[in-house]
């Protein structure tokens, strides 16, 4: 399946200001808390990381901020476990795990 105008234009982004004027969140979602009925939530394994912050760009949450070495974060108070991040990681260091 061929991607749509927009996937392209947010696989190319490498900063924020490239990407699309689309329905996203720039900062991190304090005013929409970790719901209730998150089943799955993300657990990065950096070992597996290369740091591409593909999880970062396409978290439609911005629940996902960078550590001081450069590895990424998830906030689970933000993050609504959609499993975006984890699907997008070429590496597969981000595994969806059930909630306790
Ligand atoms: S997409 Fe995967 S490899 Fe890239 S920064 Fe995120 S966790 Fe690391
Ligand atoms: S599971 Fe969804 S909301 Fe949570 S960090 Fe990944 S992409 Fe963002």
């Amino acid at each position: 399946m061929s991607k749509s105008k927009g996937a392209e234009k947010m696989a190319k982004a490498e900063t924020y200001e490239d990407l699309p004027p689309l329905p996203l969140m720039d900062v991190l979602t304090d005013t929409v808390p970790m719901p209730s009925w998150r089943a799955m939530k993300p657990v990065i394994h950096n070992e597996k990381c290369t740091k591409c912050y593909v999880c970062w760009k396409f978290c439609p949450d911005m629940a996902i901020a960078i550590d001081d070495e450069g590895y990424p974060v998830i906030h689970l108070g933000f993050c609504k476990g959609c499993g975006i991040c984890a699907n997008e990681c070429a590496p597969e260091a981000i595994e969806m795990v059930r909630e306790d």
